[in-house]
């Protein structure tokens, strides 16, 4: 039966190194600070926000909460984030999505700095992912490379197949897989055969938001899987228990190591977030020290 990948655990010990970074920070004069946009109130949303919030202040992170109507004109919600990123105590950015239908959310996201992108949403870092040379990794992929790192196993040459192709999840995880030089596959809804693809995967990372989508008969023995989803069960004996997209009982006992839901992956995205928000606030001191001003301004990337 597998070794858990405790995400919890491994999220705990990154925040403790967090306050001494965050002190050593205090000790040249700057608190790094992390702003977070809300449009409208939707209850998910908040839950999600609350909890960066919470995280932020509990390592030491100032955090600056901007909650704005739902019916905010796009042009408003822009110049919000024009103002942060003048704001030299903002050291990262973050809009939480979904906005609200009049706003377009890839001009919201260009709009943010690129040296304040903590999410890596923005064109520029994806790009960066694309050529390997990222500013801000996006947190949730960033989580799972880290949580494989302490599984000890080296993904060179390694087949690694990813079932989800989001912006946000499935394709940054594929190609900061394919940027360590593991053999890549990509699945997602439209694949034919998924089972075809996961057998042959010696980790498979799982990122559809669909429970009991891998099953034991899916999964090679010996394999790692990491299991991204949170999906809270609507009906059934089960109703309103929070589980992932793997049947966890079952592949345990094929895996070599498996994450857990929850406890796995979910905690490790607040933490990459932080961990944005810390790099930035030392890559602007850095800059600042430098004498480079000039270097960390944003670049003007036009739509
Ligand atoms: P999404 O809905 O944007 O994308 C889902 C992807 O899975 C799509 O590419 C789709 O084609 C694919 N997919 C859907 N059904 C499939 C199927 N039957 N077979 C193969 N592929 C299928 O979702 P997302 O934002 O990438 O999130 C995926 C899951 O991960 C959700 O459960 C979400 O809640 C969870 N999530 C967790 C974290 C975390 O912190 N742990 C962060 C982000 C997302």
């Amino acid at each position: 039966t597998a070794q858990i990948i405790d995400g919890k655990a491994l999220s705990k010990t990154l925040r403790e190194g967090f306050k001494t970074r965050v002190a050593q920070l205090g000790a040249q004069g700057v608190q790094p600070g992390l702003a977070v946009i809300l449009v409208g109130d939707n209850p998910a949303s908040r839950v999600y926000v609350g909890n960066k919030v919470k995280a932020c202040e509990e390592v030491g992170v100032r955090s600056f909460h901007v909650g704005l109507a739902a019916d905010t004109p796009e042009a408003e919600v822009l110049a919000t984030i024009a103002r942060l990123n003048a704001d030299p105590a903002v050291h990262g950015i973050l809009i939480q999505l979904p906005l609200p239908a009049h706003i377009d959310p890839r001009r919201v996201l260009e709009a943010i700095s690129v040296n304040k992108d903590v999410d890596g949403f923005h064109l520029y870092n994806v790009g960066g992912l694309v050529v390997g040379n990222t500013i801000f990794p996006p947190c949730t992929p960033y989580g799972v490379q880290l949580l494989l790192d302490t599984t000890g196993t080296d993904v060179t040459g390694k087949n690694v197949v990813v079932v989800g192709a989001s912006n946000i999840v499935g394709k940054p995880m594929a190609l900061m897989l394919l940027q360590r030089e593991a053999t890549v596959t990509i699945c997602h809804a439209k694949t034919r055969d998924l089972a075809q693809h996961t057998i042959l995967a010696d980790i498979l990372i799982v990122a559809a938001g669909k429970p009991g989508l891998i099953v034991p008969q899916m999964v090679k023995q010996g394999a790692i899987v990491i299991d991204v989803g949170i999906n809270r069960l609507r009906d059934g004996p089960n109703a309103g228990k929070i589980v992932g997209d793997v049947d966890f009982d079952g592949v345990k006992e094929k895996a070599s190591w498996i994450t857990p839901v929850p406890g796995g992956v979910g905690p490790m995205t607040v933490t990459m977030l932080i961990e944005n928000t810390l790099r930035s606030a030392e890559r602007a001191l850095r800059m600042r020290q430098a004498d480079d001003y000039q270097d960390w301004e944003a670049p003007v990337i036009h739509p």
